[in-house]
């Protein structure tokens, strides 16, 4: 075994990104003899939101052998099949960000070029009539995919709606069961080896030094290590996605849970609401420029279903990531690596990702340059590719009833989002990077939804005999239908499957 092998490792910040790295490194480095100790403050606290999520959360929980049913239960979590965007394009708009697939491939021909052509022949419906997920949500209805893989019902894709404190807390008791020390307490001091820059130890406000190998930054936006101590610098990115600032609130469910999330435009930002058993989650995020504190107040007050259940919480933040995710002997993950904001869930999991990618490049004690960087490249491209998601979900409105709408329709756009655009107002085509979080169906919805037309359909759709074509949407759509209508109602399903918490 490599002498130099890392045996301690610190976690300094106890929110879902501290908790999710202590369950994950105890599952999978405690067997390697790895020390692991986790330094939270409970005078500091945590964001305590963060209750959406996308379908890969599902494979973090399976790769620690959580049982979902009990996780769900713990957490109090519901079932998310997409996100509807409602009034971002104009004023009484709506449409949907369904997760999984969408049809299929007919003779190497993407479906939304085919769907694209027999649509503009008025031969087919919407595209989301053919998304199972899509269905569902309109008619509120959730099951769990089945194994039989000729159904489309095998293809049922999901995330879950959960309370992050709740979730938190889950992972807190399956990480201490693996030998991960919590210790409460501030730090406040970082001290630094002279010969190389890598973190030392930290000093607790008792006075009490804790040492390690390599150290682990999930301290939030101050980035206590990282940014702090090792002054690795921030990419702001305000100048494209200028929202900073948030006001969430819980608020009574009003009805049986939607299974999906609700993403609503208002005049200078927008407004999440998120359904869990015992609540809804709703926030109100905006951009400071062009609302006051007290107008968002109100503004998401105003909005909610419900009666608020709890006091309002307001938060700050800027939109952008850490120059490098892993400095030296430290990795940041979760607020203190970088923000982009909710409205594609994708916070946690850039932790969870972080953790994966990390465990494929383990260092040494020594953290070799070449690991480091290749990691962050990996981080660099995936911020960005996500960066540019969330933007095209401003610059492309047609809305002009407000100055913040006005400004978001001349934001500057980054070059792969234009080029991004431009291919798909060509052709309707949507080129992968490696490694891209969202599929190339998302950014169809996405496009399509914020009102891009293509010019031109595929030229490759026109090997395909449309008589043919037209038959078969026509099938698939009478499937997707009767499959859809055929599942439980969402809050029948989590009640027959005691998922609901006791
Ligand atoms: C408005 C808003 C909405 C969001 N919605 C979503 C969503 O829907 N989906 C999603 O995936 N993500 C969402 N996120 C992101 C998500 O909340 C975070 O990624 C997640 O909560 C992780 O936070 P964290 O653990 O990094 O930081 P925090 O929750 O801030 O935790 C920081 C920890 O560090 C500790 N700490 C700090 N300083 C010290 C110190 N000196 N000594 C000891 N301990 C210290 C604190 O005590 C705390 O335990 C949202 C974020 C915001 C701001």
């Amino acid at each position: 075994m490599n002498p130099d092998r890392l045996r301690s490792l610190a976690i300094v910040g106890g929110g879902t990104a501290g908790w999710m790295a202590a369950a994950s490194l105890a599952h999978f480095l405690r067997p390697l003899g790895l020390s692991i100790r986790l330094i939270e403050s409970d005078a500091i606290g945590t964001v305590g939101v963060g209750e959406a999520t996308i379908p890969p959360i599902l494979n973090f929980i399976r790769s620690l052998g959580i049982n979902e049913d009990e996780i769900i239960r713990a957490s109090r979590a519901t079932f998310k099949l997409g996100i509807e965007f409602r009034d971002w394009t104009r004023l009484g708009h709506s449409y949907l960000h369904p997760f999984g697939a969408t049809g299929f491939d007919m003779e190497g021909v993407p479906f939304y070029s085919t769907w694209l052509k027999a649509h503009r022949q008025g031969s087919v419906e919407a595209l989301d009539d053919y998304s199972l997920m899509a269905q569902a949500i309109r008619q509120g209805r959730f099951m769990r995919p089945i194994a039989a893989r000729t159904s489309p019902l095998h293809g049922i894709t999901y995330a879950l709606h959960f309370d992050a404190t709740l979730f938190a807390r889950y992972l807190r008791a399956y990480a201490e069961a693996r030998g991960v020390i919590r210790s409460e307490g501030r730090v406040e001091r970082v001290t630094l080896k002279p010969e190389n820059g890598f973190i030392d130890s930290l000093t607790l406000a008792s006075g009490e030094t804790v040492s390690a190998d390599f150290f682990i930054d999930c301290s939030g936006f101050r980035g206590l290590l990282i940014e702090e101590a090792l002054h690795t610098g921030y990419e702001d990115w305000t100048n494209w996605l200028p929202c900073d600032r948030a006001i969430a609130v819980q608020s009574e469910s009003a009805g049986p849970p939607a299974p999906h999330t609700l993403a609503t435009a208002r005049e200078a930002g927008w407004q999440w609401r998120i359904p869990l058993q015992h609540r809804t989650g709703n926030g109100y995020v905006y951009c400071s420029g062009f609302s006051d504190d007290e107008a968002a107040h109100a503004r998401l007050m105003a909005g909610l279903d419900g009666k608020a259940s709890a006091e309002p919480r307001p938060l700050r933040f800027t939109t952008g990531r850490r120059r490098q995710s892993w400095n030296r002997n430290c990795l940041s993950l979760g607020l203190a690596s970088g923000f982009l904001e909710p409205l594609e869930s994708t916070s946690l999991h850039l932790v969870h990702r972080g953790l994966a990618v990390f465990l494929q490049l383990l260092p040494d004690r020594h953290c070799a340059a070449a690991n480091t960087a290749r990691y962050n490249r990996i981080f660099a491209s995936e911020y960005e590719r996500i960066r540019d998601f969330l933007l095209l979900h401003y610059t492309q409105t047609e809305r002009d009833d407000s100055d913040f709408w006005r400004y978001c329709r001349a934001l500057p756009k980054p070059d792969s989002l234009s080029e991004r655009i431009e291919l798909f107002r060509a052709y309707g085509r949507i080129q992968p990077e490696d490694n891209e979080l969202f599929p190339v169906q998302s950014w169809q919805y996405v496009m399509a939804g914020q009102g891009i037309m293509p010019a031109q359909t595929d030229p490759m759709a026109d090997r395909l005999d449309p008589g043919h074509v037209s038959q078969v949407l026509d099938e698939l759509r009478t499937v997707i239908g009767q499959c859809a209508g055929a599942m439980p109602l969402h809050g029948d399903f989590l009640k027959h499957n005691k998922l609901l918490y006791a």
